[in-house]
């Protein structure tokens, strides 16, 4: 482990990692590119995902400040929350959600990350999204409430994506990196780790485990909402954040970031039928199975940008399949008009 790697903060373990990285033979046949699969979907089960890896490190955070309970936000659907309160549980901490839906007085019904929510005991406050766009103010009112109630908070933000979670994909580059060596991958710097792009912490973190580790490829973000000049910005304020705490020896700048902007289609949590005709293409061909909401937008991205220009992103992309399973069941009517 390089020197850069000796600060790392105090971690719990709870995600189920090294994830395995392989080779998709029959869409790099097909693609002419290539392409290899990060598996963080494999980071556990109903706590799977990127997020994960995060919270080893905000979860940490939190019980090292003595909280007995966290705060976090999302939409209805979060994968973010459900594995905070998941995790959350694990740790023996209580967790407090709040999640976006356009009418709090009639929610959505409990099911997919909902339903997991529920079972892991979180206490759910549902906002509007005008409530959400001003969510550090709704932050502070639910942590006065618990602190009146005599508890001790911890705020984590939305998608977990500050300096301390985005530790958890400083390692996992570092993962990538040996992964590449044991698949003699490492040859020359045509590759490109591509992941979708939500709340930034991941790009973040890829990004800075490249520069701290110098791994040889490039970092490439597909935003699913937004757009690049918000997560340019909001990837740019993390990483200045990060070394600033931790005194790394690197700095990122906002050219060293880069976006693939033009690929949410619908908006946030919203699926057009070539999207979800992908997810179901790659499930038959690989027996992989993406989520709608991110990692089948990024996987889009991917094949659309390769469709036209089949030296895009290099000799290989290395897609880190972020999970979000549960998101698919809330799409299963839309799905099912396609299997005919
Ligand atoms: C949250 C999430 C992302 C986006 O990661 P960020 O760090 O928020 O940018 C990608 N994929 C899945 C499945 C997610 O839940």
């Amino acid at each position: 482990m390089v020197q850069n790697l000796l600060n790392i903060p105090p971690r719990l373990e709870i995600a189920r990692t090294k994830t395995p990285l392989h080779k998709l033979e029959r869409l790099s046949d097909k693609l002419g590119v290539e392409i290899y699969l990060k598996r963080d979907d494999l980071t556990g089960s109903e706590l799977s995902g990127n997020k994960v890896r995060k919270l080893e490190f905000l979860l940490a955070d939190a019980k090292a400040k003595g909280a007995d309970t966290v705060i976090t936000c999302g939409g209805a659907q979060s994968n973010h929350c459900r594995a905070t309160a998941l995790a959350a549980a694990r740790c023996g901490l209580k967790s407090v959600l709040l999640l976006r839906t356009a009418n709090p007085k009639h929610p959505p019904e409990a099911e997919g990350n909902i339903l997991l929510d529920k079972m892991a005991g979180a206490e759910i406050v549902w906002i509007t999204p005008e409530e959400y766009a001003n969510r550090f103010d709704r932050f502070e009112q639910e942590n006065s409430r618990l602190q009146q109630l005599g508890r001790t908070p911890y705020i984590i933000p939305e998608g977990g994506s500050n300096h301390i979670g985005s530790w958890g994909y400083v390692l996992a580059m570092e993962e990538i990196a040996t992964d590449m060596k044991d698949l003699k991958i490492d040859e020359n710097q045509d590759t490109t780790v591509l992941s979708a792009t939500g709340s930034g912490g991941t790009t973040a973190g890829l990004l800075l485990g490249k520069k701290m580790l110098d791994v040889d490829v490039n970092v490439v973000g597909v935003n699913v909402c937004d757009n690049e000049e918000y997560f340019v910005n909001e990837i740019h304020r993390i990483c200045e954040k990060f070394c600033l705490t931790y005194q790394v020896g690197i700095s990122v700048a906002k050219d060293d970031i880069c976006i693939i902007d033009g690929y949410v289609g619908d908006g946030y949590a919203l699926s057009r039928k070539e999207e979800l005709q992908a997810i179901y293409d790659l499930a038959k061909l690989e027996g992989i199975v993406l989520d709608p909401v991110y990692t089948g937008k990024a996987y889009y991205a991917m094949i659309s940008e390769i469709s036209r220009n089949k030296q895009v992103f290099g000799k290989r992309v290395i897609f880190v399949h972020t999970g979000g399973l549960f998101g698919l069941f809330p799409v299963a009517d839309q799905l099912t008009t396609l299997f005919k």
